[in-house]
């Protein structure tokens, strides 16, 4: 990662100082546009009134996410880095999510005139460093000004010849299996807040890295539509929640099991349950309920499970019916996923 960041940084032309609103709007889009990468299906780029992307497929894949100070995060516990990378990484995991590879990103933000010029570029290097990590350009954006961070950020893919990977494929008969992290990001959540109370660690390291910074699996999203998959979304709001609407738009049950879900000896939130800082049923909750670790979860035919790269963990089964069950069993949690305007 840091190499990365060394080869974003050395496209810039030295660090800025001063406000952003000292900078002003011109300084600071030519600032910002200094950073980011093309990407290589672009033939217009940064500059004109539009960009050019190709399509090769013939379709778009089309996501937007928005991220807002102080309802997404706080400037005292996130870098404009930070942010940047997340703020990507909502969106394109929502274009793997359907099967596709990320192409482009616009990015449109709004700053306070007395944020340092500097947060802005930080801001500016995070963007870049993920739409780099997906493969894709930065090829357009927008700047305003506001009372709150927002940034806002479109990402644009493309499905390689197969059909999308929508939410409503899923047939009784076929598994389930995820890639990627489970309720590391709220746990990291808890430890950066210290809301578990005044005896919180600061560590591990990698749940709050995980919470500051997701960095979903694109590749995972064209694998699994290669593998036939039949339905996938990311675990935006919650691994129970997301599969809600999974089943929900596939008209069937899913059942997960709960020791497929359990946290391996390696996984950094075991140690929070060996260091007794957190109960086991704490953690549990996490996995099942936790947001924002943009994990993929798909569904796939039963048939495929051989051929499953290692990095997709079977978790479940899909049967007729209605509903997410774990081990049979509605889940009696504090709450099934995070809702907005809750
Ligand atoms: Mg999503």
């Amino acid at each position: 990662l840091e190499a990365a960041i060394a080869t974003v940084g050395g496209s810039v032309s030295g660090s800025i100082g001063g406000s952003v609103g000292e900078l002003g709007e011109f300084g600071l889009i030519k600032a910002l546009a200094s950073r980011m990468p093309a990407g290589p299906g672009t033939s217009v780029g940064i500059g004109d009134d539009s960009a050019v992307v190709a399509a090769p497929s013939g379709s778009v894949v089309a996501a937007v996410d928005m991220v807002i100070e102080g309802r997404h995060f706080l400037r005292s516990l996130s870098s404009g880095r930070d942010v940047g990378i997340k703020a990507a990484a909502r969106s394109l995991a929502d274009i793997a999510a359907m099967g596709a590879v990320p192409t482009a990103l616009l990015a449109a933000v709004a700053l306070p005139p007395a944020l340092p010029a500097e947060w802005a570029l930080d801001l500016a290097s995070g963007l870049a460093l993920e739409a780099e990590r997906a493969g894709a350009g930065i090829v357009g954006g927008d700047t305003a000004s506001a009372d709150a961070v927002t940034v806002t950020v479109t990402a644009l893919g493309d499905l390689g010849g197969h059909e999308p990977v929508l939410r409503s494929g899923a047939s009784p008969g076929d598994i389930v299996a995820v890639c990627g992290p489970l309720g590391h990001s709220a746990a990291g959540y808890a430890l950066l807040t210290g809301s578990r109370g005044p005896e919180a660690p600061r560590g591990p390291e990698a749940l709050i890295a995980a919470h500051l910074r997701p960095a979903p699996s694109y590749a995972a999203g064209p694998e699994a539509a290669r593998l036939g998959a039949t339905a996938m979304i990311d675990v935006s709001d919650g691994l129970l929640a997301d599969l809600g609407h999974v089943a929900a738009a596939s008209g069937v049950a899913i059942d997960l099991s709960l020791a497929s879900l359990a946290p391996s000896p390696a996984n950094p939130l075991s140690s929070l349950t060996d260091h007794g800082f957190c109960p086991r049923p704490q953690v549990l909750d996490w996995i099942l309920t936790g947001g924002e670790d943009h994990a993929l979860v798909a569904a796939f035919p039963a048939d495929a499970t051989a051929g499953l790269p290692e990095r997709w963990h079977v978790i479940g089964v899909v049967a007729a019916g209605t509903g997410v069950t774990v081990d049979g069993r509605p889940h009696e949690g504090a709450a099934a996923g995070w809702e907005h305007f809750r």
